[in-house]
């Protein structure tokens, strides 16, 4: 049987590809580019954006160099990137994951020197190596460059990651010091240590390329990027009921609202499974049309219940927004920008805004 093209979304996720390619420039001011190259961490769906979208916008934009953490999200991006420009920060932990790398030509980035003999016995070839400069996450330990084996490798760049860069801590620069140190022992072509706020931390951090992620998809990663830095996203969802309640009227799973008064109630279609979590309870509510519209009783899975009284013209099938920053769901929830931006469902159509 054939089966019907879809019908339109009731719920999208827009994307903002003109703001994710600002943001990027942003960073490439920041960063002194051209003489600094600015690459992007796409990982976990470019934060649950979306890499379909995200990684034609940020190539347009300029961006050469792509971070994911797995070998299936290599496979997603190499849709839309040349394989050499595409790393994989958790490297090479078993033969598939080195012959993979092998046959496509996705950058592994190696950790260990177990990942480096994965690597070397699957055939070598051009890599990427971290070193730990104090997270004790990922990485080679400073102590391991001298490893013969080192020698055998066509290392591209030489990575390390900053623990505390949105603080002013002292371990930023400890780790740069230390980088600075381990650098030489390794000869790598270039040089990498920033995420989005590293880059904020000035000059001496951004060596040769730097990896932003959240900054560009509208996060604020240090306090001085909040003026440089545009959202990249909103959410839109479909109304799909409205009805009229009595004052006592209960709302939702376990009756935890009552009308306080005789009011209009609208049901959208967005709930947890869409990332609208229940922790915003008592926090959240959307917008139509500038009107505010808070959310009334237990968030369900796939539903919502608006107060819509303020919105008499709110219909069947009207979309309603959501209308949070990421500063502003962080605050209310106790959420990161990371994890507001990472708990975005799966099941929302991602849609470029036009
Ligand atoms: C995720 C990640 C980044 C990007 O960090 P942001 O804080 O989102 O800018 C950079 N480097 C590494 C190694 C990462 O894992």
């Amino acid at each position: 049987m054939n089966i019907p093209d879809l019908p339109p979304p009731a719920q999208r996720l827009v994307i903002d590809q003109a703001a994710l390619a600002a943001n990027w420039r942003a960073l490439a001011d920041l960063a002194g580019s051209p003489g600094v190259a600015v690459g992007a961490a796409v990982k976990a769906d470019a934060y649950g954006l979306g890499v379909d979208l995200v990684v034609p916008a940020l190539r347009a934009a300029g961006a050469r160099d792509f971070f994911v953490a797995h070998w299936a999200e290599a496979r997603a991006v190499m849709a839309h990137a040349p394989a050499a420009s595409i790393a994989v920060l958790h490297g090479v932990g078993n033969g598939p994951e080195a012959h993979f790398a092998r046959a496509t030509g996705v950058r592994p980035v190696l950790n260990s020197l177990l990942q480096v003999r994965h690597w070397l016995e699957a055939g070598g070839g051009p890599c990427h190596l971290m070193v730990d400069t104090g997270m004790n996450r990922l990485g080679l330990a400073p102590h391991e460059l001298g490893d013969p084996s080192l020698g055998l490798l066509a290392i591209e760049v030489l990575h390390s990651h900053l623990a505390s860069a949105d603080e002013a801590s002292a371990q930023n620069e400890a780790q740069l010091r230390l980088f600075c140190q381990c650098a030489p022992q390794v000869g790598a072509p270039r040089l990498a240590l920033a995420n989005s706020a590293g880059i904020a931390l000035g000059r001496a951090y951004h060596f040769d390329l730097v990896r932003p992620g959240l900054a560009l998809y509208g996060g604020i990663a240090h306090r001085s990027l909040a003026d440089c830095i545009r959202p990249a996203f909103r959410l839109e969802a479909a109304v799909l009921q409205v009805r009229d309640l009595g004052a006592g009227d209960p709302v939702g799973y376990n009756a935890t609202f009552r009308a306080p008064r005789a009011m209009r109630a609208a049901t959208v279609c967005l709930g947890y499974a869409d990332g609208l979590l229940r922790a915003f309870e008592g926090q959240a509510f959307l917008r139509h049309q500038g009107v505010i519209l808070p959310v009334v009783g237990r968030i369900s899975m796939d539903l919502v219940v608006v107060d819509c009284t303020a919105a008499p013209g709110l219909g069947e099938g009207d979309l309603v927004e959501v209308p949070w920053s990421l500063p502003q769901v962080a605050q209310a929830s106790g959420l990161s920008h990371y994890e507001a931006l990472t708990v975005l469902g799966r099941r929302l159509a991602r849609v470029a805004c036009t």
